[in-house]
């Protein structure tokens, strides 16, 4: 079993990149188990066709400690199966707790046995900041390959070099690696060449260039992956592509983060700023 965290900036696009790269896999024939981390609780919408699904928090507030695996988990898009943390009522409590409590939950109640023969399970974890709850899925090992969404807008890059900070962090301990980095286009100019040699600055590679398209918003509208929803659309097939270079992926390295002056150096050089 794959155990993959994808982590990055908020709104950068990682519970879409996600969920449809879960269904390239689970068309594929591989049993996947997406785990949401996120207080917004809208990691399995589209696999799930906009179901609105009981977090593990909620359903523990609501039923108790006796809780079933049925309770939590429900089946999406290809038989995927999905589950969202959710979060602490507002302004009570830390988020990242959510997240820790959900998957000890899960691993009490089996749902990584090996009877369920899954070959990958997702953890979508929200924001930039690795610490506490939030880094909790890469701090006990329960993730042992990250992927970072960024593009080429420099907040975007910013939270993906701290964030390969917090991966160096629990690397040696935990051994956890950085298998990439996805760049989820925002259409800036040279995005590509400046995330490839981003990438490798930090000793990785750019995983995939994924293109801004408005189909993932019509699909999106319609409460589906693109790979639902327009099979035959080139965007189905970019996230087909990177299911299988993920798949295929050995590059796993521990990241070596940057300087804020090399990356912002990095971004002149690449026009940006010029
Ligand atoms: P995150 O989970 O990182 O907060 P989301 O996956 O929710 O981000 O994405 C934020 C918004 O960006 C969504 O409304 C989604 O439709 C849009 N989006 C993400 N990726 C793309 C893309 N490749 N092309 C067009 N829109 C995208
Ligand atoms: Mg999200």
């Amino acid at each position: 079993m794959r155990k993959i965290a994808i982590y990055g900036k908020g709104g950068i696009g990682k519970s879409t990149t996600t969920q449809n790269t879960v269904a390239g896999l689970a068309e594929m024939g591989r049993k996947v188990m997406v785990v949401g981390c996120d207080p917004k609780a809208d990691s399995t919408r589209l696999l799930l066709g906009g179901l609105n699904q009981k977090t593990v928090l909620d359903t523990l507030r609501l039923e108790g400690e006796d809780v079933e695996l049925d309770d939590i988990r429900k089946i999406g898009f290809a038989e995927s199966i999905c589950v969202e943390s959710g979060g602490p009522e507002p302004g009570v409590g830390c988020a990242g707790r959510g997240i820790i409590t959900s998957i000890n939950l899960l691993e009490q109640l089996g749902a990584y046995a090996d009877s369920y023969a899954l070959d990958y399970v997702f953890y979508d974890v929200l924001g930039d900041v690795v610490c506490g709850g939030f880094a909790m899925p890469i701090r006990e090992g329960k993730a042992k390959e990250i992927y970072i969404v960024v593009s080429g807008e420099m907040m975007a890059m910013y939270a993906a070099n701290n964030i390969c900070k917090g991966i160096v962090k629990f690397a040696e301990a935990g051994g956890v690696r950085l298998g990439g980095l996805i760049c989820n286009s925002r259409k800036v100019d040279f995005e590509a060449d400046m995330i490839v040699a981003f990438a490798e600055m930090l000793g990785t590679q750019m995983i995939h260039f994924v293109p801004r398209d408005n189909m993932v918003q019509r699909a999106e509208i319609n409460r589906k992956t693109v790979i639902e929803f327009d099979p035959a659309h080139s965007q189905a097939e970019e996230y087909r592509t990177l299911a299988k270079k993920i798949e295929g992926n050995e590059m796993l390295v521990i990241p070596k983060p940057m300087g804020t002056d090399v990356l912002e150096k990095l971004l002149i050089k690449h026009g940006l700023a010029g």
